[in-house]
């Protein structure tokens, strides 16, 4: 059986990563399922500039459009071609509104967490909303004062400056429900004890307080029968409960092991999971996935690491832990296990990157093809 899976190489490291990714991903399938991945490869960033012309050409978008699955590396942010990020380009234009992202530890890396073995959490992002719809206006430009006029004599809110910049932050029921929801099923589905709304809607009571307030609602309209509150527990029913955003970051240093899926929008969500990664390895060993309700896009959630690229330094760890994510929903749990053992093999035997190699003690430093080799082996 075969099935076909278009990926994106990436900038800067993304070519050496997905080197030593690629055989690790295939191989763990091939051990536990006759099921083979047919890669087919579209162009984006600066692979396509140099081949189209576009860093995002319209048929690779429109490829993504029809497909369920889709793996990529990392993106760089193009200067001059009027596109803000492309990854929130493809964020938006395939809908991708959930970024989900898992953080376990593995053993012996060092963290900054005193019980890392608790740490067991997935983050659920909402991921088109937020200050990253891309409304901004800056400073002194007609739009900006256009607006500041408007807020001034419509709306009588006299408080923005003249010259200043100005964001706008828009945030949905739909959108906040949709995210909500499949963090919802997802903690039901895997057997979670609790879900938590991260926000700040202390200070920001219309947008992020409506987030908390209409995630609380699909959980008690939708799984009520399912679903508890904190403050009137059920047994057996998955916990629903919401922290500040701030007080957060704290929670999941002293007490990780009270936290199981986090729901969250999309600025909260982006500190969140880098922080959280930060506990268990770093960006190198931090997989994700955006999904839309038709793709599942992995992604290495680092960036491209411009100052590493192309002298065999980087660590192809999230690209081969977005193989056990994309294995899990494909529904070969064994394929996505077997990954993660290797990775945490490889650890144990403290042959790693040099991003790792602080956190390992007695670490020996290996390049990116050699830490997938051993990981592969
Ligand atoms: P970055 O993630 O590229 O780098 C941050 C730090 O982590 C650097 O020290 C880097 O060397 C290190 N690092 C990252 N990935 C690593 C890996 N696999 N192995 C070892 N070390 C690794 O973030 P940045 O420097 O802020 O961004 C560089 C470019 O990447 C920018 O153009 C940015 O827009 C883009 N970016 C893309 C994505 C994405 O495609 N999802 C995410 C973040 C940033």
């Amino acid at each position: 059986m075969r099935k076909k899976i278009y990926w994106i190489e990436g900038d800067g490291i993304g070519p050496e990563i997905w080197r030593a990714a690629r055989p690790v991903i295939d191989a763990a399938l091939a051990k536990e399922s006759d099921l083979r991945l047919d890669w087919q490869e579209l162009l984006a960033g600066e692979k396509a500039v140099a081949e189209t012309g576009s860093p995002l050409p319209e048929a690779s978008l429109d490829a993504l459009r029809g497909a369920d699955i889709a793996m990529k590396g990392p993106l760089g942010t193009p200067v001059g071609t009027g596109i803000r990020s492309l990854n929130v380009a493809l964020r938006q234009g395939l809908d991708l509104y959930a970024c989900i992202r898992p953080v376990r530890h593995f053993e012996g890396l060092e963290t900054p967490v005193k019980h890392p073995e608790r740490v067991d959490m997935v983050i659920f992002r909402e991921n088109t909303e937020d200050v990253y719809a891309g409304v901004e206006f800056a400073a002194g430009t007609p739009e900006a004062r256009k607006l500041i006029a408007f807020l001034r004599d419509e709306l009588g809110v006299t408080k923005v400056g003249e010259a200043a910049a100005v964001g706008i932050k828009p945030m949905t029921e739909a959108g906040s429900k949709r995210l909500v929801r499949r963090a919802l099923r997802y903690a039901l589905d895997n057997g979670r004890e609790s879900l938590t709304l991260v926000h700040k809607g202390n200070i920001m009571k219309f947008t992020e307080g409506a987030f908390r307030q209409w995630g609380y609602d699909v959980a008690a309209q939708e799984f009520g029968d399912r679903t508890c509150t904190e403050k009137e527990p059920a047994p057996g029913r998955l916990v629903v409960k919401d922290r500040i955003a701030d007080a957060m970051f704290q929670e999941a240093l002293l007490r990780p092991e009270q936290y199981q899926v986090l729901a969250t929008p999309n600025l909260n969500g982006d500190y969140i999971s880098d922080a959280l990664a930060a506990q268990v390895g770093g960006l190198g060993l931090a997989p994700g996935v955006n999904m839309s309700d038709s793709l599942a896009f992995f992604e290495a959630t680092h960036g491209t690491a411009p100052t590493i690229a192309g002298q065999d330094k980087a660590n192809p760890g999230s690209v081969i832990l977005c193989g056990a994510l994309l294995m899990e929903h494909l529904g070969l749990p064994r394929a996505a296990e077997r990954i993660r053992a290797a990775v945490g093999k490889a650890i144990a035997a403290k042959s790693v990157t040099v991003d790792l190699a602080a956190q390992v003690s007695g670490a020996r430093v290996v390049g990116c093809a050699e830490f997938g080799d051993i990981i592969g082996a």
